[in-house]
């Protein structure tokens, strides 16, 4: 029943799908992927995924936040690095990602490897997109459908 079994559960605070099985979060539109090739094929996804979704108000795409906030369970919280211009917060766990197509998209007034600290961050999924939190930083990257 449900996504319980399959490990899958929607993190109350984000709303955002978590796979605990794989230890990584899982966008809205590729969940359904997610299941028919980590965890089973058709026969796993539940035939009301949607409503599911639906009911946890999970979002199609997730933005980040403009305060702190607390992390995403069930996740690993590793080393990396954000930027601490005031308002931005984004968060990589490569420093020249940030120091270089951060700092050229977002900040090219400034010289943003100025503004590049340590930080704790979350890895949830692709499109970099980052949110901060109280103590640590999330950082929203690729990884969904890299595992073998
Ligand atoms: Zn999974
Ligand atoms: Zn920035």
């Amino acid at each position: 029943m449900g996504l319980q079994s399959l490990q899958i559960g929607i993190d109350p605070w984000h709303h955002c799908i978590v796979c605990e099985g794989c230890q990584c979060g899982i966008p809205h539109p590729s969940l359904h992927n997610h299941i028919m090739q980590s965890h089973g094929g058709p026969s796993k996804v539940p035939p009301n995924l949607q409503s599911i979704l639906d009911e946890h108000q999970v979002p199609v795409e997730i933005h980040p936040p403009t305060s702190k906030v607390i992390p995403v369970s069930s996740l690993p919280i590793i080393p990396g690095f954000m930027c601490s211009v005031p308002g931005c917060g984004t968060a990589s766990v490569v420093e020249a990602s940030l120091a270089q197509t951060h700092g050229q998209v977002v900040h090219q007034d400034i010289p943003v490897q100025d503004h590049i600290v340590p930080s704790l961050v979350q890895v949830i999924f692709a499109s970099q997109l980052c949110i901060p939190q109280s103590q640590h930083r999330l950082c929203i990257s690729s990884r969904q459908d890299q595992r073998a």
